[in-house]
């Protein structure tokens, strides 16, 4: 989709620090990160917000939070970490492209 950043990292065309990528998803540090390790975890097909998917997507999901789970443990997370997804507005999502946060490393803020 064109004027999506997301879109453009996962195309190659805007560089990030990837940590992983297949023919479905992309993932990569986030550029302001809110824990010692956090990352992001995006499907590379354009899907707006969590509040866009569908029963279609079920396949692409669980490939998303199998490879959360991967690169979770390969990060050393080990003893926990948080999954979130900002849906709209008032949950203060900036950028419309499905991606998932993945924060770790340390004791986090309940
Ligand atoms: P918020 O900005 O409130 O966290 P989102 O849930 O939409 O809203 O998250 C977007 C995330 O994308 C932010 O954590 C932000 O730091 C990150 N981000 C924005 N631009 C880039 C970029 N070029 N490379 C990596 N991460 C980015």
């Amino acid at each position: 989709m064109e004027d999506c950043l997301f879109c453009k990292i996962a195309a190659g065309e805007i560089p990030s620090k990837k940590l992983y990528e297949d023919e479905q998803v992309v993932a990569f540090y986030d550029i302001a990160p809110q824990a010692k390790v956090h990352f992001l975890v995006i499907p590379k097909k354009h899907i707006p917000s969590a509040a866009a998917l569908t029963e279609a997507d079920g396949a692409l999901l669980g490939h998303v939070f199998a490879v959360i789970a991967k690169l979770a443990k390969e990060q050393g997370l080990d003893n926990g970490y948080r999954v979130i997804s900002n849906v709209g507005e008032d949950a203060g999502q900036t950028v419309k492209h499905l991606h998932f946060h993945v924060l770790g490393g340390e004791k986090l803020p309940v």
